[in-house]
Formats: C-alpha cells, sequence, structure tokens
C-alpha cells in the first residue's frame, strides 16, 4: 500500500477528503486547487506539478535565511544524529540549553529565563499565566494598595492579535473571534489602537493619538489594582493589517506600567528576529518587557519552537520549598525539542556572521521605493510599512474609504492572481501583506513588489466597478 509515491492528483483528492485547512473556508478552498508544496529553494517554493513561486510572506512570517539553509539543515541532521526528542520535564539538553544562553544575550537586558513551548499562541498562553501567578505567590507586594479582587484581569490593545489558543484569543480583539467564541473567554479591558486611520469622524489625527496615549494612563490607573499584565506587540499590530504605532506609543506603555508596577508581555512573535529593522522591537524605544514572547523567526522558521523569557523578579517568584506549591505548572510534551533548538541556535548564528540586519536595512528602503506608486493608487488606502513588514489596504474609494464589498473577496482574488504570476502571497482582509524573509537578496525584493503591484491593479480594476 506505501509502495509507490502518490501522484498529484491522488495528493489533490486525499487533501480534499481529509486535510481540514486552517483559517479556511473549506468549500471555497477545494474548488481552488491551491498548490501542494512538495520541496523549497532559497526563497522559493515548488509545487508537486514543478511550479516555482516566490514565498512573498515568508511562509506565513516565520522563514529567515529561506529554505534548505546548508547551515540549518546540517545542524537538524546532526541533532538527529544524536536523538530527535527527549523531554525537558526533569531533563535538559544541550541544545536547549545554549540556544537560552544564547538567547539571554541578545534579547532586551534583564530577560534571563527561557520558558520554551511550541507556538506563538502558546508562548503568550505562558506568559499570561506565569504573570498570573506571579501575582498569587507574591500578593503583588510592589503597591501601596491591596488588591480589591482576584488579580486576573488583562490589558490589551484594540485589534491585537497573540493566537488562537482560548487563553490568546481572550487577550486578543479581531472581532470574528470574540463573536464566535466570546462565551469562552476571560475578562480582558482594552485600550484604543494607537492608528489614526480610522479615528472616529470629527477627530484629528493627532488629537486621536493623543487620546490613545492619554487612555493607557487612564486604563492603567482605574485598573491598577485587579491587572495582572498589560500585553501588546510592539511597534506594530501584525495580523491587525500590519498597523504601525506612531513612535513613543511602546515607550509610552512601558512608562505607565512601570509606573503601576504591571507587568508588559511584549508578544513579539511577528516582529521578533529583525522584521522591524532591529533584532528585536522593544530596542527601538529601549523598552524593556517583563515578559517577551518569541515563537515564528525563533527557529528560523524552520520547526515549531517557541519561547517565552522572563525576568528574575518573576523567576524568583516561582522558587521555594518544592511542597509549598509554587511550581510553574505547565509544560507541553514537545517543550523545548532538540531539532527545534538545534535549529534555533544555527539560524541565530546566521543571524549575526551574515549581518542580517543589514540587508534588512536595505530591503526596507527597497520596499519604499518600489511601493512608492501605491501611496496615490485610487484603491490604496494607505501602505503601511515597518522594516521588511508591508500591508497595502485595498479600498473601493481612497477619499472616503469606503472598502470593497467583503463578499468579493478582493485581497484574497490579489493572492489567486499572484499564483498565476508565480508568487505566494496571503491577504488580512483586504490588506495585501507583503513579508519577505529577512534575508532574502534585493532583486527577489524587487520582483515582489513588481508582480504585488501587477496583481493589485489586475484586480482592483477588474472589480472597481
Ligand atoms: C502569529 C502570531 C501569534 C501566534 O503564533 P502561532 O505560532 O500561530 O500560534 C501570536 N502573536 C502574534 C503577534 C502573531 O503574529
Amino acid at each position: 500500500m506505501f509502495g509507490t509515491a502518490p501522484s498529484a492528483q491522488q495528493l489533490r483528492d486525499w487533501d480534499d477528503q481529509h486535510v481540514w485547512h486552517p483559517f479556511a473556508p473549506m468549500q471555497a478552498y477545494r474548488e481552488e486547487a491551491a498548490p501542494i508544496i512538495e520541496s523549497g529553494e532559497g526563497f522559493e517554493l515548488i509545487d508537486v506539478e514543478g511550479r516555482r513561486y516566490l514565498d512573498g510572506i515568508s511562509s506565513l512570517w516565520c522563514n529567515v535565511h529561506g529554505h534548505r539553509v546548508p547551515e540549518i539543515d546540517d545542524a537538524v541532521r546532526q541533532q538527529l544524529d544524536r536523538v530527535s526528542h527527549t523531554t525537558l520535564l526533569g531533563l535538559s539538553s544541550p541544545p536547549s540549553i545554549e540556544l537560552a544562553a544564547r538567547l539571554v544575550e541578545v534579547v532586551p537586558e534583564g530577560l534571563n529565563h527561557v520558558f520554551y513551548s511550541d507556538s506563538g499562541s502558546t508562548a503568550v498562553e505562558v506568559a499570561l499565566k506565569m504573570a498570573f501567578q506571579y501575582h498569587k505567590q507574591t500578593n503583588h507586594k510592589q503597591t501601596t494598595r491591596p488588591a480589591k479582587g482576584p488579580r486576573n484581569l488583562f490589558a490589551t490593545v484594540g485589534g491585537a492579535y497573540h493566537g488562537d489558543t482560548i487563553g490568546s484569543v481572550s487577550v486578543g480583539s479581531i472581532e470574528l473571534f470574540h463573536r464566535l467564541y466570546g462565551e469562552l473567554l476571560f475578562q480582558t479591558i482594552s485600550v484604543p489602537s494607537p492608528v489614526a486611520l480610522r479615528r472616529p469622524a470629527g477627530e484629528t489625527a493627532d488629537g486621536y493619538l493623543q487620546k490613545c496615549f492619554d487612555e493607557v494612563e487612564r486604563i492603567v490607573r482605574e485598573h491598577a489594582d485587579r491587572l495582572a499584565a498589560f500585553i501588546l506587540e510592539p511597534l506594530v499590530q501584525g495580523a491587525a493589517g500590519i498597523l504601525v504605532h506612531p513612535p513613543g506609543y511602546l515607550k509610552h506603555v512601558r512608562d505607565v506600567t512601570r509606573q503601576y508596577n504591571i507587568p508588559l508581555i511584549a508578544d513579539e512573535v511577528a516582529v521578533g528576529f529583525g522584521r522591524t529593522g532591529t533584532l528585536f522591537a522593544c530596542e527601538q524605544e529601549q523598552v524593556q518587557p517583563d515578559f517577551l514572547c518569541l515563537a515564528k523567526g525563533l527557529s528560523g522558521g524552520y520547526l515549531p519552537l517557541a519561547a517565552t523569557l522572563t525576568t528574575d523578579e518573576i523567576f524568583e517568584a516561582f522558587l521555594g520549598d518544592s511542597a509549598a506549591g509554587r511550581t510553574f505548572f505547565h509544560g507541553h510534551t514537545f517543550t523545548g525539542n532538540p531539532l527545534g533548538c538545534a535549529a534555533g541556535l544555527a539560524s541565530l548564528k546566521l543571524f549575526q556572521e551574515r549581518d542580517l540586519l543589514r540587508n534588512i536595512s536595505r530591503n526596507s528602503e527597497c520596499l519604499s521605493r518600489m511601493l512608492k506608486p501605491l501611496q496615490v493608487h485610487p484603491h490604496v488606502a494607505e501602505v503601511r510599512q515597518q522594516g521588511i513588514m508591508v500591508g497595502i489596504e485595498l479600498v473601493q474609494d481612497r477619499e472616503t474609504l469606503t472598502p470593497f464589498p467583503a463578499a468579493r473577496r478582493t485581497g484574497h482574488q490579489v493572492t489567486l492572481a499572484a499564483r498565476r504570476r508565480g508568487l505566494i502571497l496571503r491577504p488580512l482582509g483586504d490588506v495585501v501583506v507583503l513579508m519577505p524573509a529577512p534575508a532574502m537578496p534585493e532583486h527577489q525584493i524587487q520582483q515582489l513588489c513588481e508582480t504585488a503591484i501587477d496583481c493589485i491593479e489586475e484586480v482592483t480594476e477588474r472589480r472597481a466597478g
């Protein structure tokens, strides 16, 4: 039965019959004959029919150095020759130890402890539980006032995305998720996203931003005795549509949370590993969070690996006699998997050896230059960019910001047009996302931009009506 490899057609049939794809309207998915990717080479993906595609979204924002990178492949192979998996529950392993030590060297100062998991959602989930438990075990001795009730409230930013497990959905505010799963979620309090494009009618951009800064202060002050933590995506809200925060906002959130002794959770799952122009986004405003969540690019985008880093102060609240029950009762079967950690180490080494930050800076300039024509396109509301993260928001009418009718799936149509031209994209609604890998060479950045512009022209002209 397992004698011969299945044909392309057989794979297509089985895919339709048996594979339930994530975040996919399955009925539409089946009608579309999506590429079945068989291999990768550099920054290209190759499907079972031999067609090549430029990977314009870093395989969902995680790939860093390209595909089949000899150095990372070798590191994983060498680890395969030792052992593929052992547990971190009660045991340890060289790759998980070395990666933790290397991470502590490169992240913002003060984050000395690394807790592994396997996805961005779980990295966030870990931070939420740790923050909650930290307060239980310290009785929040730093504040003057005793808590009025359980310290189980989390402050979040409007439109945030922190993952899709129940805890991470609770602290997110993607409208659709809350409509569907609201009854399963715990309570949070949110501040408005400091992004002026869709500010309320009658407000100036400056006035709106000032209000957003003030709201951080007000919410934290009013709920200071109930807050377990404040969580945010530093600099860029990814899944909300690549929303770029104004300078100083992150610093402001840190200053206010410090003033009230509220732990800050920086979710750098998307923005980490160079995407915003620095290795970590927090560096740009000299911010030291109490928790740092990493995933996507942590293993170079090779294997499911995540980490939640935290401070001595948090960690020490979990010490004490084992009978005292201060243990952090959390840990997945594949926590700190040695293959993932070996890939992570090799990726970090390459990042430094190849001076990727220079490449990122060049690519960031190239993206701005190439995408400039879109800034005056009649169906583009805004081209948002921070480093090598780009969101191009398509609208029916640029002046009134009237969106295209949702049923047209305009963003999705751009993705289909891109496939026909040998480019993989994935939109966020009608926001076309360009998320090239940090190591992509400039000529492929140009190809990415040229093709994306062609697709946007084709789809908006045909559909403008
Ligand atoms: C992708 C993402 C997550 C979730 O990561 P998964 O690995 O998909 O669980 C969490 N936070 C942010 C900011 C993300 O972009």
